[in-house]
């Protein structure tokens, strides 16, 4: 791999977990309901995602793998109307430099799909694939090429936790997703495709919880926010079980958090976290998801309005539950 694809893949891609998120990405862009993802060695080994999404055309497989190759827009001013999680077209590239590839994929309507592996850069001829309509990825031997990243890895347990972290986050975005997850050959998550958000965030808690779960709902309008929030009483220790999502994407934002915080003032023990899963919705030109290469921070451009939409909504449920 080039200079270019080398730099562009140190921004993205730091650990396995990064890789399985941009690849379970790709698999949500491409509709998919069911998503089975295997690791071995934390990841460092092994990294295999299969879904049963669009596919890819022939035709399309090795572009898919080239640097700024995305399908998902077409005219600059996209840019500002992002409905897709991806849009930048480097992940597979960036994959690609660090990684040993195979990709194969089979559309729907195709009788049977493509296989092509890229392995230090140098792409094999494409040949049949007889799969299921889908598609399939392994990346195999992260970061052989690059010593000084390898080195950076944490433990395989560590590793393990960060993908969990990646998949945890997904699923909640994404509530009717059947999601599998397998290490060395053991199951470790199998969470099934629910009908609402509700069961999904029940899976956090044993026994009695969900009569503890408020739900949230700002209202219908171009800004709204959604989701749940536990009764304070639901003491999970030390626990931060706090997920933000913005128009299905989840993201870090040190203000909201606060105001999800501030708005259980009083009713919290010292130390205790609020748990919330708050979802987002703002029109898509009013919030720049493009200021990270990893997506995980966005600007929305009324700031304070979102933070205020968050407090109020928060603090008028916890008012209607008396407390
Ligand atoms: P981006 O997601 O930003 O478009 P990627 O490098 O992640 O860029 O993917 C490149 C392209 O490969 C995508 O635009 C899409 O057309 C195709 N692609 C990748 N993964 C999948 C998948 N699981 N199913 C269908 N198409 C895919
Ligand atoms: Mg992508």
């Amino acid at each position: 791999p080039d200079v270019v694809t080398k730099i562009a893949a140190g921004e993205v891609i730091e650990r396995p977990a990064s890789v399985v998120k941009e690849l379970l990405e790709n698999s949500i862009d491409a509709g998919a309901t069911r998503i089975d993802i295997d690791l071995d060695a934390g990841g460092t080994e092994l990294i295999r995602v299969v879904d049963d999404g669009c596919g890819i055309e022939p035709d399309d497989l090795l572009l898919a793998l080239a640097q700024h190759a995305t399908s998902k827009l077409t005219t600059a001013d996209d840019l500002f109307q992002i409905g897709t999680m991806g849009f930048r077209g480097e992940a597979l590239a960036s994959i690609a430099g660090v990684g040993q590839v195979t990709l194969q994929s089979r559309t729907h309507a195709a009788a049977s799909g493509c296989e092509v592996r890229c392995d230090g850069g140098a792409f094999t001829p494409a040949k049949p694939w007889n799969g299921a309509p889908g598609t399939r990825i392994e990346v195999r031997h992260l970061f052989y090429n690059v010593p000084v990243r390898k080195k950076f890895l944490k433990s395989v347990a560590t590793e393990l936790g960060h993908v969990c972290e990646i998949v945890t986050r997904l699923a909640l975005a994404n509530p009717a997703l059947h999601i599998t997850l397998r290490h060395n050959g053991r199951l470790v998550y199998d969470i099934p495709g629910s009908a609402g958000l509700l069961d999904r965030v029940a899976l956090f808690f044993t026994g009695e919880v969900r009569d503890a779960l408020y739900e949230l709902d700002s209202g219908p309008g171009p800004l709204r926010l959604t989701g749940y929030i536990a009764d304070p009483k639901c003491d999970r220790g030390n626990a931060k079980l706090q997920y933000l999502f913005v128009n299905g994407r989840w993201f870090r934002d040190r203000s909201l958090a606060h105001a999800l915080q501030e708005s259980f003032r009083g009713l919290l023990m010292s130390g205790r976290y609020a748990i919330g899963f708050l979802y987002v919705t703002v029109p898509p030109d009013k919030v720049d998801v493009n200021v990270h290469p990893t997506k995980s921070e966005v600007r929305f451009q009324e700031n304070s309005l979102v933070y205020s939409l968050v407090r109020g909504t928060i603090k008028h449920r916890l008012l209607k539950e008396n407390l």
